[in-house]
C-alpha cells in the first residue's frame, strides 16, 4: 500500500509534535527533542498562524500519525460524515480500528509503519484467517494473534512473555501473541491529543 516518503522525523517537525513513527528510536534518540522546530529556512520566525492553518496542520497531523496519504484520509473523511456519532469521532474512531493500528496498541509494532508490514508481510490472523490488508476493521470480539509459523521471528520473540500496555478496549497475551478487541475505542483511549473539530472545519470549508 502507499504511504507518505517524507522522512518520519521531518514530518513530528513539521507538526510540531512527536509522532512515534520509529519505534524504539522515538524513546531513545528523537531528533525532534533535539531541534523542535519546523524544517526549512526561517525556522526561528514566529508567524502568527491562520484560523485554516492551524486546521490544516491538525489534519496533517492525524493523517500522518496514521500513515496514510491524503486520498486514503480524505475517504475517511467522506464515510465518517455519514456517521450518525459525529463525524470528528467517528473519523478518529475508523482509524483506531484499522488493523495496523490495533497490531500496533496491542504492542506486536514498536510503530505503526512496522505494525503496516507486519500485516503486509502477512504474519496476523484475525479469528484464524490470514489478513493482509492493513486498513482491515477489526470488530468487537476478533482475535488478533501472530501465525504460527512466524512467532519464531526475532520480531516477535522479543515480545513473547513482555509486559506490554495496551488500551482498556484491547487485550494481549505476550505468551500466545494473541490479542482480543474487548470493545470499541473511546475518545479518551487515543495516544495523541487530537483537536478533530478542527479536521471538520478543514473539510468543511
Ligand atoms: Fe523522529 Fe520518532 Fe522523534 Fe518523530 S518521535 S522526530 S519519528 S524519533
Amino acid at each position: 500500500m502507499a504511504r507518505s516518503t517524507s522522512p518520519d522525523c521531518k514530518q513530528c517537525r513539521r507538526e510540531g509534535v512527536k509522532l512515534f513513527l520509529k519505534g524504539e528510536r522515538c524513546l531513545t534518540k528523537c531528533s525532534f527533542d533535539k531541534r523542535p522546530v519546523a524544517p526549512g529556512p526561517h525556522t526561528n520566525t514566529r508567524k502568527k498562524v491562520s484560523e485554516y492553518g492551524m486546521q490544516l496542520r491538525e489534519k496533517q497531523k492525524v493523517r500522518r500519525a496514521y500513515g496514510l496519504l491524503e486520498k486514503q484520509f480524505r475517504l475517511y473523511y467522506e464515510k465518517a460524515t455519514k456517521s450518525k456519532e459525529g463525524t470528528g469521532w467517528a473519523l478518529l474512531k475508523m482509524l483506531e480500528l484499522r488493523l495496523d493500528n490495533v497490531v500496533y496498541r496491542l504492542g506486536l509494532g514498536s510503530s505503526r509503519t512496522e505494525a503496516r508490514q507486519i500485516v503486509n508481510h502477512g504474519h496476523i490472523t484475525v479469528n484464524g484467517k490470514k489478513v493482509n490488508i492493513p486498513s482491515y476493521q477489526v470488530k468487537v470480539g476478533d482475535v488478533i494473534a501472530v501465525k504460527d509459523n512466524k512467532q519464531n521471528l526475532e520480531m516477535f520473540n522479543v515480545i513473547k512473555g513482555a509486559k506490554v500496555s495496551t488500551p482498556k478496549w484491547l487485550e494481549m497475551n505476550t505468551e500466545t501473541l494473541t490479542g482480543k478487541v474487548l470493545a470499541l475505542p473511546e475518545r479518551d483511549d487515543l495516544d495523541l491529543n487530537i483537536q478533530e473539530h478542527l479536521i471538520v472545519e478543514y473539510y468543511s470549508r
